[in-house]
């Protein structure tokens, strides 16, 4: 049996229903996704806050795209390529109830005709690349509402 292992500790829950763990502030209670190193949270984001305590807190898991585009084109390193040759993948900027807006990969099988600005996403943990240890996960957005229709020739009219 493998391993499954999230590839950036402490920014997501893992099981049935994962939510990302954002930082929050005591005092005035802002968010920050991703949360930054633990040496770095000393002070609140918000310029008219003085808190320097932070807490995890976990984030809603559904939220609604706030934009999307297509990676055509393998990214540099740090990305480690999955697939041999690169299969192009849809990236979602996700609003989430709180007020952030969450960029990520979208879940296995889906692409850009799966996605329409506002439409609902939810947040999944699938694995990101395997190596000798095992599993490395990440979080990505899966459409609730997938199969939005392209006519065909749409895309070539613009
Ligand atoms: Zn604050």
């Amino acid at each position: 049996m493998t391993t499954s292992t999230p590839a950036v500790a402490g920014w997501f829950t893992t099981g049935d229903k994962p939510r990302l763990v954002a930082s929050q502030c005591t005092s005035c209670d802002t968010l920050v996704f991703p949360p930054p190193p633990p040496e770095a949270a000393s002070f609140c984001r918000n310029p008219a806050c003085d808190g320097e305590t932070h807490q995890p807190a976990q984030l809603s898991r559904v939220g609604r795209v706030w934009s999307y585009t297509d990676a055509q084109y393998q990214p540099p390193a740090p990305y480690i390529p999955t697939t041999d040759p690169f299969q192009p993948f849809a990236l979602a900027a996700v609003e989430l109830p709180e007020g952030l807006v969450v960029l990520g990969q979208v879940a296995d099988g889906y692409g850009v005709a799966d996605l329409a600005v506002g439409a609902e996403v939810e947040l999944v943990v699938e694995t990101l690349y395997e190596d000798e240890t095992g599993e490395r996960t990440t979080w990505r957005w899966r459409p609730l509402t997938p199969g939005r229709v392209v006519e065909l020739g749409e895309e070539a009219d613009q």
